[in-house]
């Protein structure tokens, strides 16, 4: 059965259909993506069965631009009646076959590809919102998120409140006539509290506003947003998409109607992919599952080792008991990933930076859910600059370490974990 929908959606999305046939693709692929697994997905969605020169990868086509046969074809092309690719600002081949791999995993109509995860909600706000308009933040987020609405929107005259995370009320109350969109990530980074989508959409709809996710943190494997309700889920290919810790590639899935103008404008900035970039994207997708599954138990047992462990003062995750949204996250998750945030108890800094460096499997380095564990402390990362009370209001401490779990044997982690605990 799954096979022949695999036919069947393949045959449908070779990139040289005409547009009345790609209407039919999505339908078709929207079909496919709700009978067919995650792996299944992961592996052959939005791929054509049959592609140039036999060959069973995509092609790196490398063409700034894309020729016409004739100024007759150009005027089929504007009037919409071929579908084909026109300059290499507007997209390119490689990136359209993950665009629709993509949006089969989310669940979605549609997903617009960018050259990083901040170029993607950049070019998402720009596009929706216009000076005098408001949107609302939960605190908890991607430090250079806040960085660009307070700093950078505010210039443009949009107004952005932050309340604190999973405080609906608080949610409720910022809103108001000029409020557009309400924002937040799930899991947050890098405190991991999981949002109830449900009542986050339910606010949405009350107040007739979008709702934008950054799914970052969980992926598609294990929860999508579509499926809730929300507007735009918004993810850091950068991290589990591609996995390998070798690409930055940002993705903005949702309806094709909400996604039209955002399409548009992407066009006009010109943040988007290489076609190099999204080979690699693509080839990384294909063991997405079977990463996601290793992420998830090594997160689960890692985190279990650390809360178990004397030296350790709190552990933040959300397969554990103990954390304030295991409910929510039981209760709406498949796993709950690789990343997971700890205090090292009765330790200052340096005594937390010592425990870093005597690490010998993570390596030290920003970023997340790729197939080398990393570690790094947040003070030290992304908040140095910061003062001491806007660490405190961000919750970011002293004593604090995140840990991105890869897909390395757990029981290596744990002894790694567990001598660098005693140095
Ligand atoms: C990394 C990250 C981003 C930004 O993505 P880039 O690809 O680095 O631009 C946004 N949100 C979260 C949760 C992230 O981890």
């Amino acid at each position: 059965m799954e096979n022949a929908a695999i036919v069947d959606h393949s045959s449908n999305v070779s990139p040289s259909n005409s547009s009345a046939d790609s209407s039919a693709t999505s339908s078709s692929q929207g079909e496919f993506a709700k009978r067919a697994g995650f792996s299944t997905l992961s592996v052959h969605a939005g791929e054509a069965r049959q592609k140039p020169n036999d060959s069973i990868t995509d092609s790196i086509c490398c063409a700034s631009t894309y020729t016409f046969e004739s100024t007759q074809g150009i005027l089929d092309y504007i009037e919409q009646k071929q579908d084909r690719e026109e300059y290499g600002r507007y997209g390119n081949p490689n990136e359209k076959v993950v665009e629709r791999k993509l949006a089969a995993l989310d669940l979605a109509e549609d997903a617009i590809l960018y050259s990083s995860g901040m170029a993607a909600i950049v070019g998402l706000l720009m596009a929706k919102l216009s000076a005098g308009d408001e949107i609302v933040f939960f605190d908890q987020c991607y430090h250079r998120s806040r960085e660009f609405c307070a700093k950078h929107l505010a210039r443009f005259g949009v107004v952005t409140h932050q309340v604190k995370t999973g405080d609906f009320k608080a949610m409720e109350a910022a809103m108001n006539a000029r409020t557009k969109m309400i924002v937040s990530e799930s899991p947050t980074n890098p405190h991991l509290t999981v949002i109830d989508l449900e009542q986050f959409v339910a606010i949405g709809k009350k107040h007739q506003v979008e709702t934008l996710i950054d799914a970052t943190l969980a992926t598609p494997f294990n929860i999508r947003p579509i499926e809730y309700g929300v507007d735009y889920v918004w993810h850091s290919a950068t991290k589990y998409m591609g996995g390998h810790n070798d690409l930055l590639a940002g993705v903005i899935s949702g309806s094709k109607e909400k996604l039209e103008s955002v399409r548009k404008l992407r066009g006009i900035l010109g943040g988007i992919n290489s076609p190099h970039n999204m080979y690699l994207l693509e080839r990384g997708l294909k063991t997405f599952a079977l990463r996601m599954q290793r992420h998830n138990e090594n997160g689960q047992r890692v985190a279990e080792f650390l809360e178990n462990h004397p030296r350790i003062e709190r552990v933040y995750y959300p397969g554990l008991k103990s954390h304030a949204s295991y409910d929510v996250a039981k209760r709406t998750m498949k796993g709950f990933g690789g990343l997971i945030t700890f205090l090292v108890r009765d330790a200052d800094w340096r005594q937390t930076a010592a425990v870093i460096d005597a690490c010998r499997i993570p390596r030290i380095a920003p970023s997340l859910g790729g197939v080398e564990s990393l570690i790094e402390q947040p003070l030290v990362m992304s908040y140095w600059d910061y003062s001491p009370e806007d660490r405190l209001r961000f919750g970011i401490h002293d004593n604090m370490i995140r840990m991105s779990c890869g897909i390395e044997d757990a029981d290596d982690l744990i002894a790694d974990l567990k001598q660098a605990l005693e140095v």
